[in-house]
């Protein structure tokens, strides 16, 4: 097997985790995982694990943007946003169900407990669900501009008091109100 991204690199067997083998660039740091070593490392796996919050690790990603051929069978890979905070997406082979991973991508994954889930970012829900994280945050920057960093703090720290006060509708007709002093 040779590199998808590197010219004329081979792919040499790496122990990527107690029985999980993949194939390693030693270039650009690049790995290949087959879809059946990667389904019966699952298998050995005590269920998934939670999905953990960011730690402080920092971990250089270079997610190589451009279309990758399979390493095993030949065919154009598709990409998948992982979402959840990691901001890179990783190729799928549609052929033989190959993942590769660039630098330190498996790694990140990892840190959050997500390494386990590959197979779910794969699926329309998942996707979905990156969809939905990608238009918060665009919505979110827009409500900054339009209110200014410090008022919007203070409007969303208001909105969750808000959201979980069992007066919540008549504390808004209240703020509505002109001059609810008025009868
Ligand atoms: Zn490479
Ligand atoms: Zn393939």
């Amino acid at each position: 097997m040779d590199c998808p991204v590197c010219k004329n690199a081979g792919l040499t067997r790496e122990k990527l985790e107690q029985d999980l083998i993949a194939y390693a660039c030693a270039q650009c740091g690049g790995r290949m995982i087959v879809a059946n070593d990667y389904s019966h490392w699952l298998e050995k796996q005590q269920g998934t694990l939670p999905e953990k919050p960011f730690s402080d690790i920092s971990l250089e990603i270079h997610d190589v943007e451009k279309a990758k051929f399979c390493p095993e069978c030949s065919r154009l890979m598709v990409k998948y946003k992982v979402g959840h905070g990691l901001d890179f997406k990783i190729d799928r082979c549609g052929g033989c169900g190959g993942v590769w991973l660039d630098a330190n991508e498996w790694e990140a994954m990892k840190d959050r407990n997500l390494h386990d889930e590959i197979n779910s970012v794969f699926t329309a829900p998942w996707q979905a669900g990156v969809r939905q994280e990608q238009n918060s945050q665009t919505l979110d920057v827009l409500y900054s501009k339009k209110f200014g960093d410090q008022d919007y703090t203070k409007i969303k720290e208001i909105r969750s008091w808000l959201d979980a006060h069992p007066k919540r509708q008549a504390i808004l007709h209240f703020l509505s109100d002109d001059s609810p002093y008025k009868a």
